[in-house]
């Protein structure tokens, strides 16, 4: 027997149309007993229809009455003789006692299965139908003369046997007796049924005792042995193994019954009890494993009650805490909160207890705990409600966090802190300051920002090699770390050279500054000693205080700060403050910047005006070219505020050659009008150290053919800051190619007369400076002299910048100056302005 599919499938005919309406809430209750059951109602005239369609129904039902002899007949036979339905189980259902509805004659032709009772039906579940109707059908088909026999001797015990036989189905037990002086086994259908054996097999003691599984037989032989020698009960739990193969578990008991003070009987029952022992067998399966796995996790479990009082706890609680398990039972979980938290953590459960929720309650809350040896450490507790019977209980689960947080603290020094100073890096910069500006605003604080840049820096590790300048880097930390505590701010290192404090301020921008400046500069900007190294610090300090009206905005500015700030752009102030008037100009140099880019491009935007030099005979002996840019936006721009955006950009190298052709080409139209003179030139300080810079002047004049002499190089002392060397040797270059160089703006820089000796320069530019201080008193006219004799002594020629009046001409003149070069003879002219000059 096997059910089909999932579900067993029965199929109910009516063979009696009155009965039907009783029969229909029966058959639910029999569905009801088992959920897997899909019962088909048909009529039995139906029947044909139903027992088509290829459907394998289990069982068939077939409900009939004493009073319609006749239709069951026809029913039975149409069931018998269709091929599709002659092998399936069939169970008649009948009003009254089966032999006053069919014959035993029709009972044998029409193989009917078994027999129930209208008011039995309930008491069975499906299966247990089928099975007591195949058990039937193997009875008819081998006993057949006995068949009717047995359906009889189910009568005579009348109305308690099926009863009797219906419970011990359902209670799966069964009774036996033995005989003793007859050596006569008795089992009741119950015992046959757990057994899975026909009825009535002839039983022995060695077939019953065959069913045990060896490991059983010899207990169960010693155990009846001595039932009966002994007179002593057992109750045994054993396995045996059913005439259908199946593995069961019973419980086997035993009585004896006595006549006369002998013994006469051994009796007993017979429980299947497999299922209970599969159910056991799993629950102690899974609480052996629940308390394996709590036995085994490293985090603490206690099991608390309403008050808080520790019912049970897991091993790794004693490891955790330091207290026995067995100390903690009925202590207050209290005792393991340090003293100063208790309050608090108490009134966090009562919040928790108070709802009256079942489930998890708090889900890992950090607090912190107590050892038994007193020290406190960081737990996480997760607290679960349960009902347990008609208790509440909780159910709380501590995990130690000690080393969790101790790494975090690891993974925030490395990623939020500098290694080399232990101060807080860029990353939490920029997590930070955007709250800070927020408290600074509440406090109604102007926020300060204060960069520190150290230039050179390299020179120290150059010098005393990396070790050194951290120790270096760490000193610059403490000094501003001291800055710091004075202004109650917070202080960053922010790249390899660069620190940055910020702290709230109630004072004005220039109390800012001047604190600042004495906190930082002063304390960096002097001689230091460290380990016995001497060493410079070049400190760049830049302030930034600002209301904060709109965090979003100070937020912004901070950043173009520092944006500003890398970039290096004040290098040669060492203090400089970020004012809104600062960033207008940065703004607009960063235009410049973005224009001239696109400027170089297209070239026609510049152009070139030539201011003429003139000689002590007042003709005109020589021109500077002088370089203008026309943006059509900006209008015109000056050199000074461009050149230097240009140099810092490198677009003053390209500017430079093209205004070098330029110059070539207006010197060849000179030329044509027979006009011969020489072209200054200004060179920028990062050109002239170039590789190339040789021949970006070179190549343009020799394609030009024009003779080298004509051009002069102008060069300020910045362009011997930066690469003395490089600029040397392109210099030597093109002076043995012809080419004369004059030094622009004498007396402007470090004035190191050095360069004169050393460098082929040919003429010296006395910067306008000197000439406006002229007028001024005889110091002034002496230093002139002094300038003027200098160059004289090297043989240079000498030109005198800015000439703005007669007055200053005049006196130049009792000088021995070559040229004269000033608004007084000319402004910077165009190029068709100055060959005009000729011509007239
Ligand atoms: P610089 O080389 O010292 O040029 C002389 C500057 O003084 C010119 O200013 C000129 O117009 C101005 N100047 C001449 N005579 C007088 C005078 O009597 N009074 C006054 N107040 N100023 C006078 P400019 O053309 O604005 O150029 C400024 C600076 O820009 C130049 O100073 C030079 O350093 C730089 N520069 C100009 N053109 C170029 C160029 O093509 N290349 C490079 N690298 N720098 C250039
Ligand atoms: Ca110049
Ligand atoms: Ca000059």
């Amino acid at each position: 027997m096997s059910c089909n599919s999932t579900y067993w499938q029965v199929l109910c005919v009516d063979g009696n149309s009155y009965a039907c309406g009783s029969i229909k809430p029966l058959l639910n209750s029999i569905v009801l007993h088992d959920k897997r059951t899909l019962v088909t109602h048909c009529d039995g005239e139906d029947l044909a229809q139903y027992i088509v369609n290829g459907v394998n129904y289990d069982l068939i039902l077939l409900t009939v009455n004493s009073d319609n002899k006749a239709n069951t007949e026809d029913i039975l036979t149409s069931l018998s003789q269709n091929e599709d339905t002659q092998d399936i189980p069939n169970i008649l259902v009948c009003d009254k006692d089966i032999e006053s509805l069919i014959s035993q004659q029709i009972l044998e032709t029409h193989h009917v299965y078994g027999f129930v009772e209208l008011q039995h039906l309930s008491s069975f579940n499906t299966e247990q139908l089928i099975k007591s109707a195949l058990k039937t059908s193997d009875l008819l088909n081998k006993y057949k003369n006995q068949a009717v026999e047995l359906i009889s001797s189910q009568k005579a015990f009348g109305k308690l046997h099926s009863l009797t036989e219906a419970t011990e189905v359902l209670s799966l037990s069964g009774g036996w007796e033995w005989d003793i002086e007859a050596q006569h086994l008795t089992w009741t259908n119950g015992v046959y049924f757990i057994h899975d054996l026909p009825m009535p097999t002839q039983l022995t003691a060695e077939l019953a005792m065959g069913f045990y599984l060896t490991k059983d037989r010899l207990i169960i032989s010693e155990a009846f042995e001595d039932a009966i020698q002994k007179e002593q009960s057992y109750d045994l739990t054993l396995s045996i193994k059913t005439h259908s193969g199946q593995i069961k578990t019973v419980r086997t008991t035993s009585r004896f019954k006595k006549s006369a003070g002998k013994l006469t009987h051994i009796y007993g029952s017979i429980t299947d009890i497999t299922s209970f022992t599969n159910i056991c067998r799993k629950i102690e399966n899974k609480s052996k494993l629940i308390s394996g796995v709590l036995n085994g996790i490293s985090d603490a479990v206690f099991i608390l009650d309403q008050e808080g009082n520790i019912l049970d706890s897991n091993p790794a609680s004693e490891k955790i805490f330091g207290h026995s398990q067995e100390t903690l039972i009925d202590k207050n979980i209290s005792l393991l909160i340090p003293e100063s938290k208790r309050v608090d953590h108490a009134a966090y459960v009562k919040a928790y207890t108070d709802k009256s929720l079942l489930g998890i309650m708090g889900k890992n809350r950090v607090i912190y705990a107590k050892k038994a040896n007193g020290q406190e450490f960081p737990i996480e507790i997760t607290i679960n409600k349960i009902k347990q019977l008609d208790k509440t209980v909780y159910i709380s689960l501590v995990r130690d966090i000690t080393d969790r947080l101790e790494r975090d603290e690891r993974i925030n020094e490395l990623a939020f802190k500098d290694r080399v100073t232990k101060l807080k890096n860029y990353q939490s910069f920029e997590m930070d300051f955007v709250e800070e500006l927020k408290k600074y605003s509440l406090a109604a604080e102007r926020a300060c920002f204060v960069q520190v840049n150290i230039q050179h820096f390299f020179k120290i590790n150059f010098a005393y090699g990396h070790r050194f300048g951290n120790e270096v880097l760490r000193y610059i930390a403490l000094i501003l770390e001291e800055a710091c505590r004075s202004v109650n701010g917070k202080v960053y290192r922010i790249s390899g050279i660069c620190f940055i404090l910020m702290f709230g301020h109630s004072k004005n921008v220039e109390e800012i500054a001047s604190e600042i400046k004495c906190l930082i500069l002063k304390a960096l900007l002097h001689k230091h000693n460290l380990n016995n190294n001497a060493f410079d610090l070049t400190p760049v300090v830049t302030l930034y205080s600002d209301k904060v009206a709109n965090i979003e905005e100070s937020a912004r500015k901070v950043l173009s700060l520092l944006e500003l700030c890398q970039q290096g752009r004040d290098k040669k102030n060492n203090f400089t403050v970020i004012d809104d008037k600062y960033l207008a100009k940065v703004n607009r140099e960063l235009l410049i910047e973005q224009k001239l880019e696109q400027a170089i491009q297209n070239e026609n935007d510049f152009y070139i005006l030539y201011q003429p030099q003139i000689g002590v005979d007042g003709n005109i002996k020589a021109a500077e070219a002088l370089i203008r840019w026309e943006d059509k936006d900006l209008g015109l721009v000056l050199p000074d505020e461009f050149i230097k955006i240009a140099e810092r950009t490198g677009i003053i190298i390209p500017l430079t050659k093209w205004l070098i052709n330029k110059c070539l080409s207006d010197i060849q139209q000179l030329g044509k009008s027979k006009v011969e003179i020489p072209i200054s030139i200004n060179i920028s300080a990062n050109h002239i150290i170039q590789t190339d810079f040789v021949s970006d002047i070179l190549t343009p004049i020799k394609d030009s053919n024009i003779s080298p002499e004509l051009i002069i190089l102008e060069l300020t002392e910045s362009a011997f800051t930066e690469d003395v060397y490089a600029a040397m040797l392109n210099m030597e270059e093109l002076s043995e190619h012809g080419i004369k160089f004059s030094l622009d703006d004498f007396g402007t820089g470090y004035s190191n007369l050095g360069y004169l000796n050393q460098l082929p320069f040919s003429e010296l530019k006395i910067d306008k400076v000197f000439v406006d201080q002229l007028l001024l008193g005889e110091q002034e006219r002496n230093l002139l002299e002094t300038i003027v004799t200098i160059g004289k002594v090297k043989n240079l020629s000498i030109v005198a910048e800015g000439v703005e009046n007669k007055v200053q001409l005049d006196l130049l003149k009792t000088f021995d100056i070559d040229l004269f070069q000033g608004y007084y003879y000319s402004k910077p002219i165009h190029f068709n302005e100055l060959v005009n000059l000729y011509k007239r």
